[in-house]
Order: structure tokens, then C-alpha cells, then sequence
């Protein structure tokens, strides 16, 4: 029987459903929409759809044709290229009055264009509708194809989110496909395109990295330009994924927060529950201010 770390209890929230949460699940459904908060199982869930309004769409279909090995994501056969997404997207964005939105995707290896168009016109959707709602957008590395990242930064989004997920020692093991050195390359070519646009990654703790790995991720991101950087602990979706190896306490992310500051980082959420859209409202003054 395999051993597992017991959780500690800061981890240890309490959900609570309230009437606001249940009526845009209810909507999610009808427009046939998926949202990483749901699928994660996200616990910050009511503090983001509820008090900050954000929350972090998933397009492109909810299958992915990669099965990186500490995402809850299904892998498989990708659904069919949606054209009608973005619209759907954008009203939904507007219905919940959001302040800001996070787009992500699906890795969509079975496509030439890795999704970039319906992305970008995702982002332009969203745009249209709600002027005064901030857009992140958390691509796939897009068949690692530069053409697709620029399809992307066209759009305009108000932050361009890649991660980088692990230090470079376990990214082989972690993330399928996607190569530590090009996933700094992505966020470089990003910063290139348009130097207005703040770039961002998180990084997942708990993995059996090294602190001094940590750090010389950071280093690697700075290195490329990245403005804005995350860090959260690294929780089990299921027996099949990645063991954690280290449940990192809170000070620890103090800490750490506190050294990608002195790295020149713009902002740094760093904490147990952090994800890559947590707080990121905040983030967007703070890259603007930078
Ligand atoms: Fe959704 Fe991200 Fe908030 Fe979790 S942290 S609820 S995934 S927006
Ligand atoms: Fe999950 Fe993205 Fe990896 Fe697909 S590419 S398995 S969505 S992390």
C-alpha cells in the first residue's frame, strides 16, 4: 500500500453553497461552458465567482490530447472545434459581471493552429461585450508553433499567462510534451511581441523540487522577462497523478514570496491555496504600475 503525507489543516476549508454559486453552475450547463473552478474542484470557488468576480474558463472542448501527469483534465479524443465558443464565453462573462477573466485551454495537438483563432476571438468577444472586464489568457504552449502565440497576442489580452508548472529537473516527468526550455522561450517570444502586455507563469510546489530549484526557476523566468509570478501548493487530483511529496506551510510561501519580490518580480502570489487565477484582479494593477 503506498504511503501518503497526511494533509495539514490549512488545507482544510470548508465549501458553502449559496444561491449566487448555484444558479451560474446551472447556466454553465445550459451553454454547454466548462470552467476550471468546477473541474479543479477549485476551493476558492466562492471567494472568486462570489466576492471578486473572476473566474477562469476552460474553451476549446473539455478533453485534452496531452495527459500531463498532476492535471484532473481528460485526456483523450478532443471534441469538435466549437465555433460558436467564443460568444457563449462572452456572454457568460458579461451575465456573471465579471471583473476579470481568465481563458485557458485544452492542449489541442490535433490542430494546426493549436486553437490560437478561437482563442483570439474569444479574446475579442469578450471585448466586445464587457470593455471594462480584464482578460488573462492561460494558453497551452500551442503546439509550441510561434505563429499561434502571435494569433494570441494579436487579440490584446491584458495578461499573457504561461506556466512553467516545475523546475526544470521535473518537468520530463510532470508536464507531457511541453520542454522547460520552451516554455521560457514561449514567454520571451510573448514579451517580444508586445512589451505592453505583462507576462506571467506559476510554478506548483510539492513536486520533491528543491528550494534552491525554486529559485533558480525564478531566475530563469526573470531571465525571460516575466513580470508576474505564482506559486501554490501541488495537490493530488487523483490516486493516478503525481504523489505530493511536501506540503509546503505557509511561511515557507512567505519566504518565497518574499524572494521572488527581491528577483524583480512586478507581483507574487505565493500560498497554500494559490492557483494560477488567484487574486489575479490584482495583478493587473500591479503589472500596469510596474
Ligand atoms: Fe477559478 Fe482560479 Fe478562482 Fe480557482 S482560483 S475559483 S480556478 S478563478
Ligand atoms: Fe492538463 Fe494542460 Fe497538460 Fe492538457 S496540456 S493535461 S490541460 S496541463
Amino acid at each position: 500500500k503506498e504511503e501518503h503525507i497526511r494533509k495539514p489543516d490549512w488545507l482544510k476549508i470548508k465549501l458553502n453553497t449559496n444561491d449566487n454559486y448555484m444558479g451560474l453552475k446551472k447556466m454553465m450547463r445550459e451553454k454547454n461552458l466548462h470552467t476550471v473552478c468546477e473541474e479543479a474542484r477549485c476551493p476558492n470557488i466562492h471567494e472568486c465567482w462570489g466576492t471578486r468576480r473572476t473566474a477562469t474558463f476552460m474553451i476549446l472542448g473539455d478533453v485534452c490530447t496531452r495527459a500531463c501527469r498532476f492535471c484532473a483534465v481528460k485526456t483523450g479524443l478532443p471534441n469538435e472545434l466549437d465555433l460558436a465558443e467564443p460568444e457563449r464565453v462572452a456572454d457568460s462573462v458579461q451575465l456573471m459581471n465579471l471583473k476579470h477573466v481568465v481563458v485557458t485551454a485544452v492542449a489541442r495537438d490535433d490542430l494546426k493552429d493549436g486553437g490560437s483563432q478561437v482563442f483570439a476571438e474569444t479574446v475579442r468577444a469578450i471585448r466586445r461585450k464587457s470593455p471594462f472586464t480584464s482578460i488573462e489568457v492561460l494558453p497551452s504552449d500551442m503546439g509550441g508553433v510561434f505563429e499561434n502565440i502571435k494569433t494570441l497576442m494579436d487579440a490584446k489580452p491584458d495578461i499573457m499567462n504561461y506556466n512553467v508548472e516545475t523546475v526544470r529537473r521535473l518537468t520530463p516527468r510532470v508536464r507531457a510534451r511541453a520542454t522547460y526550455d520552451r516554455t521560457l522561450e514561449f514567454l520571451r517570444r510573448a514579451k517580444e511581441l508586445n512589451p505592453d502586455i505583462p507576462t506571467k507563469s506559476s510554478i506548483m510546489v510539492g513536486l520533491g523540487e528543491t528550494k534552491e530549484e525554486i529559485l533558480e526557476t525564478m531566475d530563469d523566468l526573470r531571465a525571460n522577462h516575466v513580470d508576474i509570478v505564482t506559486l501554490g501548493q501541488y495537490l493530488q487530483p487523483s490516486k493516478k497523478h503525481l504523489k505530493v511529496q511536501k506540503y509546503y506551510h505557509p511561511d515557507e510561501f512567505a519566504e518565497l514570496r518574499e524572494a521572488a519580490m527581491e528577483k524583480g518580480f512586478s507581483h507574487c502570489e505565493a500560498g497554500p491555496l494559490v492557483r494560477s487565477s488567484y487574486h489575479a484582479d490584482e495583478q493587473v494593477n500591479a503589472a500596469a504600475k510596474a
